[in-house]
This record gives C-alpha cells, structure tokens and sequence, in this order.
C-alpha cells in the first residue's frame, strides 16, 4: 500500500495516467490506489483496481420522510488480507435519490464517508423525501457508479390505507439452496420486505448437508469458505459471501427492509451472553461484540441501532397508515438460557416454567405491552424470530422447541393473557427459524383446540435453508394431526407475500419446486386470510 499521506507521492500520482496506475500498483500487489485527496482526512478520489460496489446496495427502515440508504465499499469483498482491497482510510461517497429511474430528477444528493473503522459500510439517513412514494438512489465512488436501488417511503401517519403488501424472508443457508427465491421476491410487487433472520450461518464451510424435511444426505450446492466464524472478519467476509449472490443484491435493490437478526447471525440458538456449546459468558459476549457489529456494519439500519458493545437497538416499530403497526423484536439479545439445557429429549423439565424466564427482557417487554395498548391502526404485527404457537414436534411424546416461545411458558403465557385481558384482537404474530411454512390459531392454552384462539402466526419457511424439501416430510402428517389449531404445514422453501386491507389479512404462502438447480418454478403452496376481530387462519 502506498504512503498515501504523503504529499509528494500525492503530487506523482497526479500526473500518472490511470492506465498507468493501474498497472503499476497491480505489479505491486495493491488493490486500490487514490489519487490527490480532497482534505487530509479522507480521499475524494479514489480508484478502484475492482468493482467497488460488489456487495450491492440496500435500503432499510422506511419512515414517512426517508429511510436509510447503504453500501459497503470493497473492490475485493473476500480479501480480508489485502483489506478487501480497501486503503485504512476513510473514503468518499457520493449518493443521489431520485424521483425517476433514469436520474433525470435528482431530489437529494450529498457525501457520505466510508470508514474503516465499519469495514467501509455507508450508511446514509435520508430525511426531506415525501411520504407514500418509490425513490430510485445510487452511490458514486472516484470514477465507479453503483447500480440502483428502489425503496418506498411510508404513507403519512393516520392517513386511511386501502392496501399494503410486503414480503417476509429468511434463513437462506448459502451452501443448501441456490436464491431463486430472492429473484422471484424482486419482481413482487411490494411495499417493503421483512427479513426474520438467520441472515448468514456462522458454521463451517461443508461438503454435504441433511434436507431438513426428507433428511437425505445431500451435496451442498455450493460451499462457504473456512471455518467457523468467530472474529469480526470472518463474520464480515461470510457476510460479503453472501451479499455477492446476485439474486439477493436484486431483492435488496427492489424493496427497502426492515431487518432483525436470529441466533445464526451470531452462533446457533444464542441467548443472551450463553452460547450453544455453554461457553463462559464474558469470552462469548466477545464473539457477540464483532458479530454485532459486523452485523451493522452489513444491514442499511438507523443510527438508533449503531452498536454500543454487544448491544444494538433491533426492537422498533413502523406504522403504515391507519392500516398496520408493526413491533420488530428482538428475541435473541435479552432472553434466559433455553430450559432444560435445549434439549429435546430432557423435555419435560421445570425451566419451561420458570417465573424469572424471559423472551425479551422487561424493558422489551413492556415497550411492546404499551405500544399494542396505544395503537390505533386496524392491524397490529409482532416481527419477530421464533415460533410463538404451541406446537407439538413429535406424533406420539409431547416434545417442543425449547429454543421457541413454548418453551418459555410464563412470559408467552403473560403476553397472551394481557392480549386477552386488553381484547387486543387484531394482532398477527410473524415469525421464522423453523424452515417450514405453517399457519397456526394461537390459543390461550396450549394447543386445545376448545381454548379461544387469542392471535394468528404465519411461520415463513425458509429462502434456502433445508433444500428443496418436500411439502410433507417424513412424519410430516402425522405430527401435524397433533396439532389440530395448526392450518398448514409444509416444508418446501419460500416466502411469505401479506396482503393487509382494513377488510381482510391475507398471507400467501409461496413456494419453490426446488432452490438446488437454477430455475426453480415459484407457487402459492396456499392462501390464509383472517377477518377483523376474529383471531384465527382462514384457508381461501
Ligand atoms: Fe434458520
Ligand atoms: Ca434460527
């Protein structure tokens, strides 16, 4: 790398060709070269030997008045060595918003800086854009222009909404399905996207993996690179593996998103500072602080969620109108270690009950109960990570997921009675991380079916994670007849499409014929729709 501070090699490089440049540095193995800087404190001009724009860009947490724009600049996004091919140095950007596609009505224009110290991640906080409206933004770096992005700004608060559509995806193993299903959801039509997470997985690169439905071995359709990961590096390069998949950066670049990250942004079935593997807390919470902020670092989020430490603000609420409040939690950051040591077999034990157990600490906890309390829309949504229902998982013992809600009875039983109590009726819980579709009636207790229905979950499948799956698996029909409040069960990978009216919610279940050859054929497995004031899936 050369001593760009250097005033007199500043003044050489001026006068060099960027043909010449180029092939100068290339022989001397650098990745990005910079010519006369702007101020000392960053470069206005840099040129890249890469792409610089190769992990895309995206748009996230839509308000009335703007939403975030992002980018990450890394001319060699695997390099970790070469830097990603980026100087230690902060780098200028330019951003534009535009009324058009074609940039011929710029509204907003600016600089933003690329630190290193966030991996070179911009993220710009638009404000000033009119509500209700698709913007078009792009990023200009030295002589590099990114491609664009889309993203709708939300309606103005209280205004009467006839109809709002979004998508909800998540766990997309890079290595178990190729992201058919990011391309189809790109050419929805949608107001905005909810991803669940499991964003990236954190293990090992592998050769084979089990179909999560029909429990085949199969190859992996492709393999991530080294181990584990554990250093804020390695989570920024499994990142950049991931984002470099062209048909994730098109449904990034279609629709502004409104993240929150699961166990596998970090290490599977986290909670808190406990890992899976019963780490000592204070080393895991090491883990966690590079994870977070690798996470930031890749995810177009606001200011309020910049990480202090390990602690990152995901749990935030968007409202659509008079039509829908959604409430993002954060299921992960704040909850009690998984009962019975997250072991399916030691189930049943007397941590399921525990009164001190947590799902999302009381400050979340009460944050929600107020909100669902105030909110004036029609329709209220919890977005959030794991399954909420009671559900069943095995056809002949009583087995649950002690990494979902049932297991962590007291504070799910608290917020269904308060949702009881209030005759809160409207409330649509979203959730992911099982890697099959199901639509479920969530009953006060348990899964009787003669207890009332108190709310209605919709579990998005998978975008990738699992492979191609099957609609019913191995004993997939057997356990569903355990589970009578349960509406669907399917395990093929896919999405959801909500369609929210003042009249009706409407959940389309949609689903791949297979994610491990390109190509793959897109369907709605089913249609489920709920009425106002009447908990509970309606099959159409
Ligand atoms: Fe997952
Ligand atoms: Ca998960």
């Amino acid at each position: 790398m050369p001593n760009c501070t250097d005033p007199l090699l500043d003044l050489k490089l001026a006068r060099l060709s960027r043909r010449r440049l180029l092939q100068r540095f290339a022989a001397s193995g650098t990745a990005a070269l910079f010519l006369p800087v702007a101020t000392r404190e960053s470069f206005a001009q840099p040129i890249f030997t890469d792409y610089p724009f190769q992990l895309g860009v995206a748009a996230g947490d839509p308000a009335p008045d703007g939403f975030v724009i992002w980018t990450r600049l890394c001319p060699r996004p695997l390099d970790v060595e070469a830097h990603y091919g980026m100087p230690r140095q902060p780098v200028e950007v330019t951003w534009e918003v535009a009324r058009d596609l074609r940039f011929r009505d710029i509204v907003q224009t600016g600089t933003a800086v690329a630190h290193p110290d966030l991996g070179h991640s911009v993220h710009v906080e638009l404000i000033g854009l009119e509500p209700g409206r698709p913007y078009f933004y792009r990023f200009i770096a030295g002589r590099e222009r990114s491609f664009m992005g889309r993203a709708r700004t939300l309606p103005t608060p209280g205004t009467s909404l006839a109809k709002l559509r979004f998508g909800v995806v998540g766990c997309q193993h890079y290595e178990q399905g190729l992201y058919t299903a990011h391309a189809h959801l790109a050419r929805e039509e949608l107001d905005f996207v909810f991803c669940y997470g499991d964003y990236i997985y954190e293990g090992r690169g592998n050769d084979l993996y089990a179909d999560w439905t029909t429990g085949e071995i199969k190859r992996s359709v492709r393999k991530s690179r080294g181990d584990e990961i554990h250093s804020l590096d390695d989570y920024r390069r499994r990142y950049a593996e991931y984002k470099m998949d062209a048909n994730l950066m098109s449904a990034h670049a279609a629709h502004a998103w409104f993240p929150v990250w699961d166990d596998h942004e970090i290490d599977n079935n986290w909670a808190g500072n406990n890992d899976q593997d019963g780490s000592p807390p204070e080393r895991f919470r090491l883990r966690r602080i590079m994870a977070t902020q690798a996470y930031y670092e890749m995810m177009p989020l606001r200011k309020a969620s910049f990480p202090v430490g390990e602690s990152i603000q995901l749990n935030r609420r968007a409202r659509w109108g008079n039509l829908l409040e959604m409430n993002f939690l954060d299921t992960r950051s704040y909850r009690s270690d998984q009962a019975c040591g997250d072991d399916w077999s030691r189930y049943p034990c007397a941590g399921v009950r525990d009164p001190q157990a947590t799902v999302l600490g009381a400050a979340q906890e009460r944050w929600l109960l107020d909100g669902l309390n105030a909110s004036k829309t029609r329709w209220n949504a919890l977005a959030q990570q794991v399954m909420f229902s009671d559900f069943s998982r095995d056809a002949k013992a009583e087995r649950i997921n002690l990494d979902s809600w049932a297991g962590y009875a007291v504070p799910r039983e608290r917020l269904l009675n308060h949702l009881q109590q209030q005759r809160l009726r409207n409330v649509v819980v979203l959730s992911g991380d099982e890697h099959q579709h199901y639509a479920l009636d969530v009953k006060l207790q348990g899964g009787q079916s003669d207890s009332p229905t108190v709310l209605t979950e919709f579990v998005g499948s998978s975008m990738s994670s699992g492979g191609d799956g099957a609609d019913l698996g191995r004993g997939g029909r057997a356990v569903w007849d355990r589970n009578p409040h349960c509406k669907l069960y399917n395990g093929q990978r896919g999405y959801l499409v909500c369609e929210v009216r003042p009249d009706a919610w409407q959940t389309d279940f949609m689903v791949l014929d297979q994610v491990s050859q390109p190509g793959g054929v897109l369907s709605r497995r089913a249609r489920f729709q709920v009425a106002p004031d009447q908990p509970g899936a309606q099959q159409l």
